[in-house]
């Protein structure tokens, strides 16, 4: 199970200061911690490939990709890939995409498997600082949350609904609540929706709290909150919400702190 692995051409260090002048302005942002992090992107469809683009303009260390989807034409409008992607594996196709427009030193490493099957075949995935859950059903969903909290790795679980109208974006992380205390009704359900609804709208609305939550878990911007939800016709208000630890969670009830890398 080797990945296929690209290297960016980073501009020259001479240019990294002006190159990052805007973004370094804004409080608690830091390049230097990004360039000394991994972030694994677990799925590279409709959330991953939004999320991924805008994640490698930051300068990560490392971007890990995974997923076993190919490139059809209904994707294009909605996700980042380009018409001579078609029937190519989306994590080897977008991590080719990312090798040309990194700025910084990154390197990029995609597996055109899914999750389960890296880690059946043991492919450790212990060494990233976080992970972006951007899959489209909940088995995997839980196999990630489960992961993390074995491995004390912070996940940011994101999601869209079936009429493509709300989001979620939620973080689960050291000593607070997991996938399973925010979403208990997700642990049961065993299927693998297909053939769901895209668009391009309510996918870059929802990348862009998945990179600032993955600024405030590597960095220190500010946040009050771990779980995110956005209805974009305004039928329900947005939620800002800091979900507590359930005691009955069947993922990390029997942990007795969820560890971080203190
Ligand atoms: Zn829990």
């Amino acid at each position: 199970m080797k990945p296929r692995v690209f290297r960016t051409k980073p501009l020259p260090k001479a240019q990294w200061e002006q190159v990052n002048f805007s973004q370094g302005k804004v409080s608690g942002f830091d390049l230097a911690r990004y360039q000394g992090s991994t972030i694994l992107g677990v799925g590279a469809g409709g959330i991953g490939s939004n999320v991924a683009c805008a994640l490698a303009w930051k300068g990560p260390c490392v971007i890990g990709l995974m997923d076993d989807d190919s490139v059809e034409e209904r994707n294009l409008p909605h996700q980042q890939f380009v018409k001579r992607d078609i029937g190519k594996n989306k994590a080897v196709a977008l991590g080719r995409r990312l090798s040309r427009e990194c700025l910084f030193e990154t390197k990029i490493i995609c597996w055109p498997y899914r999750f389960q099957e890296l880690l059946e075949e043991g492919v450790s995935l212990e060494h990233c600082d976080v992970i972006v859950c951007g899959v489209d059903n909940n088995p995997t969903r839980v196999a990630v949350a489960k992961y993390g909290l074995t491995h004390s790795i912070p996940v940011v679980h994101a999601a869209v609904s079936r009429d493509a109208n709300q989001l979620y974006c939620a973080i689960q992380e050291s000593g607070n609540a997991c996938f399973g205390c925010m979403f208990p009704h997700a642990l049961n359900d065993e299927s693998y929706p297909c053939n769901l609804p895209g668009i391009v709208d309510v996918l870059q609305v929802l990348a862009g709290f998945v990179v600032y939550a993955v600024d405030t878990v590597l960095c220190d911007r500010h946040r009050e909150w771990n779980l995110r939800s956005v209805f974009l016709d305004g039928s329900v208000p947005d939620a800002c919400l800091s979900i507590e630890r359930r005691a009955d969670c069947p993922l990390c009830s029997h942990l007795k702190s969820v560890g971080g890398k203190e």
